[in-house]
């Protein structure tokens, strides 16, 4: 039960409006580590509740330990303006009873309306890295009151390339900080060197790590000799194989 945690008030009420009884084991691991003010690393994929394993302990530490007069107090990056977005609306929606304030800051908005958002010193910030670079290049003071830093999907910000970002940014903030990191894997190429230049002494919470979960799927490699190769194969596949519904993952748009 999330009564069991050392929760304001405020939100365990948002947890009941949201019809969130019990922890999942990201939150049940993560959350009493996160409210003791630890830096953590954490093994956990879409879907197993990680959003809420750092929102509700970050909000918790935030309204617990009032800085009226700090700017930006926690900083959340996000690989994709899509997740960015996720991740905003659950913060919104798990500090409804509080005064905390969130902002979005993702590409594809106006540098104008995001420097309103600045303005209005939300405690929460949540963004992809590359937007972030260009305001910190405007203001390189903008994120150095955050003491709380989280990294969401960090195996795909780097894959995407935002390794040297997000260092750089964690730069940024206060150097006495608290830092969560979330990877679906640990074992992606670079996570290591990241983590040991980010993080300090984090404790390490493991759930699902990404193969662990698909024991009932049969995986098969089929190599295709050409681009037009892998057509007739995908074309072969969709005509002869049973199946009721398909998903075809793709690395590109
Ligand atoms: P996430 O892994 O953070 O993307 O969360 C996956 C989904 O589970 C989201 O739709 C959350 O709203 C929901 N969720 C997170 N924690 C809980 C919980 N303890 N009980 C029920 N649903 C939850």
């Amino acid at each position: 039960m999330f009564t069991e945690f050392d929760l304001n008030p405020q939100l365990l009420k948002a947890l009941e409006a949201l019809k969130f009884s019990t922890p999942t084991p990201v939150q049940t691991q993560a959350i009493p580590l996160a409210l003791a003010g630890s830096d953590i690393m954490a093994c956990a994929q879409t879907g197993s509740g990680k959003t809420a394993a750092f929102l509700l302990p970050t909000l918790n530490n935030l309204i617990n330990n009032p800085a009226p007069n700090s700017g930006t107090r926690a900083l959340v990056l996000a690989p994709t303006r899509e997740l960015a977005r996720q991740l905003f609306k659950q913060c919104e929606a798990l500090a409804k009873f509080t005064a905390i304030q969130a902002g979005l800051i993702t590409g594809g908005e106006s540098f104008k309306f995001q420097a309103a958002t600045f303005r209005k010193n939300p405690e929460i910030i949540i963004s992809t890295p590359g937007r972030l670079i260009d305001h910190l290049g405007r203001k390189p003071t903008l994120m150095e009151d955050v003491e709380i830093l989280i990294l969401d999907e960090a195996d795909r910000m780097l894959d995407m390339g935002f390794a040297d970002d997000v260092v750089e940014i964690a730069n940024a903030c206060q150097a006495q900080r608290q830092t969560m990191l979330f990877s679906a894997t640990m074992n992606q190429k670079g996570i290591r060197h990241v983590i040991k230049q980010v993080l300090k002494e984090p404790v390490e919470v493991a759930v699902d790590e990404i193969k662990d979960k698909h024991a009932n799927i049969t995986q098969q490699m089929i190599l295709a000799d050409d681009d037009q190769h892998k057509d007739r194969l995908m074309t072969w596949m969709l005509a002869n194989e049973t199946y009721r519904q398909c998903i075809i993952f793709c690395n590109t748009k």
